[in-house]
């Protein structure tokens, strides 16, 4: 201790240096059996018996009640020594200051940091603010699940791009947009495959899964098959192709697997699309021309039906807005698309949708289960060869719209607007375990039912037997 501080016996006022090893104050303590000392500056309190320094919650708010009297007693204002400073009071909105302040939202600190465009990439900022706003893929980085300080992956590693973009952009206290250069040229290395580099615009769904693919293959424990690594876990879910024969009504299913969902937008012109609607149509049961049956091996007429056989726990829409027609040429679709905040997503899985032969609620668990909340809406605007991507998304319950480096406050109303606009929406699954309470199959449960109403006739009929016994006997009397 540099300068010692001194401690003060509380039973006689006697105040006595500490310093290292020797102690004057304990001593003293010693000396005249006093109980308590104190330290003058920070408020600890010595016990003489315990011989050590013990916490009293009294004491230090006493002492904390003196400290700032005190203070107020001796600091002044700037320019205005006389006057001491006024003493503290929480501040209470007043009828005017209530009235300013109702319908405002709390805006909670943190995470809402733009991304600086280097040059027409928009594209990539929009997919890690849907990154960054994803409960799940956060949890996992802040985790620190792939750190990138101890990562022994020669560069680039997508893992640990995106571990420094979580950690800028939650664990430090550095405001003002976040320049992602390291992570741009890691996807530029990883996405020549895909023509996903250099300073042209990119499509966003297509940086998303080049980001998925690579993020897959850059994390420990990533395997071709039955993979768990971050982002099968997190994004990828199995659809069905069930195919069914007219004439032997036998079914072969087709399984594929998915990181997202891409739905057609095909509508009369003017016409309001809706998601649900277009999850409708992509699930319908279509009619395919006569073809050999791989079951029966005649040659006839098919039904094929669509089904997501497996949800994800994040679960993503590509809009198809840019359609290729003839070799190079695209176009936009300008579909007015609406989407919902929520969405259950039941009768679109299989279970529900498959065809005769299956129970129709077998299996698909409560329908709590199927619920999904909006958490992040890509848009693109304007055309195909000018346009522009911004990115609406939610951090708890708050709605922000990203456009590059500029951040504003948004609301889910201004967000479900964008329905001109939106090209690919994230939803995160509301419920994530689910334990059903009896496990036990429904023919155990049932025969359980059957014994216990069993026993409980037997009670009865015991019951009544003895009552007319006693009745007998009273009848004798
Ligand atoms: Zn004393
Ligand atoms: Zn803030
Ligand atoms: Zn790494
Ligand atoms: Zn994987
Ligand atoms: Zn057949």
């Amino acid at each position: 201790m540099a300068t010692p501080s001194p401690w003060v016996c509380l039973q006689c006022q006697l105040s006595a240096c500490w310093t290292g090893s020797a102690s004057h104050i304990v001593a003293h303590l010693r000396e005249t059996g006093h109980g308590f000392a104190v330290q003058a500056k920070t408020g600890a309190l010595w016990c003489t018996k315990c011989e050590t320094v013990v916490l009293s919650r009294r004491l230090t708010s006493e002492r904390a009640a003196v400290v700032h009297k005190e203070e107020e007693a001796r600091t002044y204002f700037q320019g205005d020594g006389k006057k001491g400073r006024e003493a503290y009071t929480p501040w209470k909105p007043d009828a005017k200051d209530a009235g300013l302040l109702r319908g405002i939202t709390t805006v909670p600190c943190r995470a809402h940091r733009g991304i600086l465009n280097l040059g027409n990439t928009c594209y990539l900022n929009c997919i890690l603010q849907t990154f960054l706003h994803n409960p799940l893929l956060r949890n996992y980085f802040l985790a620190d699940k792939h750190n990138s300080k101890a990562c022994e992956r020669a560069p680039p590693c997508i893992s640990c791009e995106l571990d420094k973009l979580f950690s800028e952009v939650y664990s430090t206290t550095t405001n003002g947009p976040f320049a992602p250069t390291s992570l741009l040229h890691a996807t530029w290395t990883i996405g020549k495959d895909v023509n996903l580099s250099g300073y042209a615009q990119h499509d966003a769904h297509e940086a998303f899964m080049t980001l998925l693919n690579a993020l897959h293959a850059h994390t420990r424990g990533s395997t071709s098959s039955a993979c768990n690594c971050v982002v099968h876990t997190l994004f990828a879910g199995t659809l069905q192709s069930e195919v069914l024969c007219a004439r032997c009504a036998r079914p072969s299913r087709t399984l594929e697997a998915m990181f997202d969902l891409s739905l057609g937008l095909a509508a009369p012109v003017g016409q309001m699309l809706t998601l649900e609607g277009c999850l409708k149509r992509y699930t319908r049961v279509e009619k395919l021309d006569a073809r050999v049956c791989g079951e029966c091996g005649a040659s006839a007429e098919a039904t094929k039906r669509m089904s997501i056989r497996r949800l994800p726990p994040v679960l993503c829409f590509q809009l198809k807005r840019f359609e290729h027609r003839g070799t190079d040429k695209s176009v936009k679709i300008d579909a007015h698309v609406r989407f919902p905040a929520s969405i259950n997503m039941l009768p679109y899985a299989t279970p529900k949708v498959s065809a005769k032969g299956m129970n129709k609620n077998a299996g698909t668990g409560p329908p709590a289960m199927y619920d999904y909340d909006l958490f992040g809406v890509v848009c693109h605007e304007g055309q195909l060869d000018n346009g522009h991507y911004t990115c609406y998304a939610r951090l708890q319950d708050e709605w922000y719209r990203y456009d590059d480096d500029k951040v504003t406050h948004a609301t889910l109303r201004e967000t479900l607007a964008m329905h001109g606009q939106a090209y690919m929406l994230c939803y995160v699954k509301r419920r994530l375990e689910y334990r059903p309470l009896d496990l036990r199959p429904s023919y155990v449960r049932a025969r359980e039912a059957e014994i216990e109403e069993e026993k409980r006739r037997e009670r009865e009929r015991e019951l009544r037997n003895q009552r007319e016994l006693e009745q007998q006997l009273l009848d004798l009397v």
